[in-house]
C-alpha cells in the first residue's frame, strides 16, 4: 500500500472509532475459493486469469484464502527458499506454478549467505541452487500480498496461490485485502459480474493518473491495457489526478489538525469538509466505489461533520454558537450508512473496517438524536 492509501486509512481508522476485535463475529473462517462461480483459464497476454462462470452478485466473497507462505516484510531470498522447501508437495506445486515476472534485484548479498550455509559437496550444483532461489524470489515478488496485523503496526507478505491468479485492472471489479481477524485474504465482487467477465483486482491504489499508475505497475513488468489506461478520455485522467491531489491535501490537513486539535478553528473543519464533498463527487463519477477511496472519503466526511457539531456545542467560536444545519446532520448519517455498505461489500462483516464503520454510524446517529432533542 502506498503512502496515499496509508494516509487515507489513517483518516478512516484514527481516534475514537477504532474497532473492538473481541466483538467481531467469525462465522466464515474456513479457507475457500468459489470455484462454482469462476474458472481459471489462459489469457492471450496475461498468463492464467480467473473468469466468471455464473452471474456473481455485488458483495459476493469469492476468495477466503489462507497463506501458504507468510514472511516478515524484510525477509530475503534465503528465508523464502527455506519456507518454500518446507511446504508439502501439493503446495510446492502451486507455488512453482505461479507467474514470475519481476526482474532480479540489485541485492546479491544473499548469494554469499547461501554459499556460507551450503555444504562443500554441493558446490557442483551451487549455480542451480542460486537460480532456483532467484526464480522463487521472482514468483514471490510477483504474487505476494501485503498482510497487516490487527493493530496495523506490523506488516508481513503472504502467498495466496489461488487469489494470486487474478490479473490487474485500474478499474477493478473485485477488491482484495488481508483480513487479520480471520487470518485470510478475502476477495469480494465490487459490482455484479457477468458470465465470461475476467475477475480483475487492482495491484495498486487506483486514484493516481495514468502516468503514475504505469510507474507503479512496472514492478510487475507489464503495461496495463485496462479501460482506464487505454481510454482516450482525458477528463477521466484529469479527475483521477484531482482525486489524488485532494487526497494528499486532506491527509496533510488531517495531520495538522491532529497536532493542533484544541485550537483548530471550525472554519478549518469546514474547509476540509468542502474538500471531502468535492472528492465524493469525483469518485462517484469515476465509479471508484471501494474501501480505500470512496469508503475512506465518506468516513472522513462523517467525522468532520461530527467534529464541526462538537466544536459548535463546546462554543469554540467564542459565543458564536455553531450549529450544524439539519442537512449537515442528515449528510453525516447518510454518509456513515454508505461507509457501512462499502465495507460490507468490499471486506465483509467479519472485518475490523466493517465494525469501525458500524461505530461511526452509531456516532452519526447520536448526532441526529442530539439535534432532535435540542429542537
Ligand atoms: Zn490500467
Amino acid at each position: 500500500m502506498t503512502v496515499l492509501a496509508d494516509a487515507a486509512t489513517q483518516i478512516f481508522l484514527s481516534d475514537n472509532v477504532s474497532p473492538k476485535p473481541a466483538a467481531i463475529a467469525n462465522p466464515n473462517s474456513g479457507s475457500y475459493s468459489r470455484r462454482d462461480l469462476y474458472e481459471e483459464r489462459q489469457t492471450p497476454e496475461s498468463g492464467i486469469g480467473a473468469f466468471a462462470t455464473a452471474l456473481i452478485p455485488l458483495g459476493t466473497r469469492l476468495f477466503c484464502e489462507e497463506s501458504i507462505i507468510l514472511l516478515p516484510d524484510d525477509a530475503g531470498h534465503v528465508e523464502l527458499y527455506a519456507a518454500v522447501k518446507k511446504l508439502g508437495k501439493e503446495e510446492q506445486e502451486l507455488f512453482w506454478g505461479l507467474a514470475a515476472s519481476t526482474k532480479a534485484g540489485k541485492d546479491v548479498e544473499w548469494i554469499d549467505i547461501l554459499r556460507r550455509e551450503c555444504d562443500e559437496d554441493i558446490s557442483s550444483t551451487f549455480n542451480d541452487l542460486v537460480e532456483a532461489h532467484e526464480h522463487a524470489w521472482s514468483i514471490y515478488e510477483t504474487n505476494r500480498f501485503t498482510c497487516k496485523s490487527l493493530d496495523g503496526q506490523s506488516k508481513s507478505l503472504g502467498i495466496f496461490p489461488h487469489s494470486a491468479r487474478l490479473n490487474h485492472s485500474c478499474s477493478p471489479n473485485v477488491f482484495h485485502r488481508y483480513n487479520p481477524v480471520i487470518n485470510r485474504l478475502t476477495i469480494h465482487a465490487l459490482r455484479d459480474i457477468n458470465i465470461g467477465e475476467e475477475l480483475l483486482t487492482s495491484y495498486i491504489d487506483i486514484c493516481h493518473p495514468t502516468v503514475v499508475r504505469r510507474q507503479y505497475l512496472k514492478h510487475w513488468g507489464f503495461r496495463c491495457r485496462c479501460s482506464a489506461c487505454d481510454s482516450p478520455d482525458d477528463d477521466e485522467d484529469y479527475r483521477r489526478k484531482r482525486i489524488e491531489d485532494l487526497f494528499v491535501k486532506l491527509g496533510k490537513r488531517e495531520i495538522k489538525m491532529v497536532k493542533n486539535e484544541r485550537n483548530w478553528p471550525v472554519k478549518e473543519y469546514e474547509r476540509s469538509l468542502a474538500i471531502v464533498v468535492k472528492c465524493i463527487k469525483l469518485l462517484e463519477k469515476e465509479g471508484m466505489e471501494e474501501t480505500d477511496t470512496l469508503g475512506v472519503v465518506y468516513a472522513a466526511g462523517v467525522k468532520l461533520a461530527l467534529q464541526i457539531r462538537d466544536k459548535g456545542e463546546n462554543g469554540d467560536r467564542g459565543g458564536d454558537i455553531v450549529d450544524m444545519s439539519e442537512e449537515g446532520v442528515e449528510d453525516a448519517v447518510r454518509w456513515a450508512e454508505r461507509v457501512v455498505e462499502i465495507q460490507r461489500k468490499c471486506l465483509g462483516e467479519d472485518s475490523k473496517e466493517f465494525v469501525a464503520a458500524g461505530a461511526l454510524l452509531e456516532m452519526a446517529r447520536r448526532g441526529r438524536v442530539c439535534r432532535a432533542e435540542r429542537s
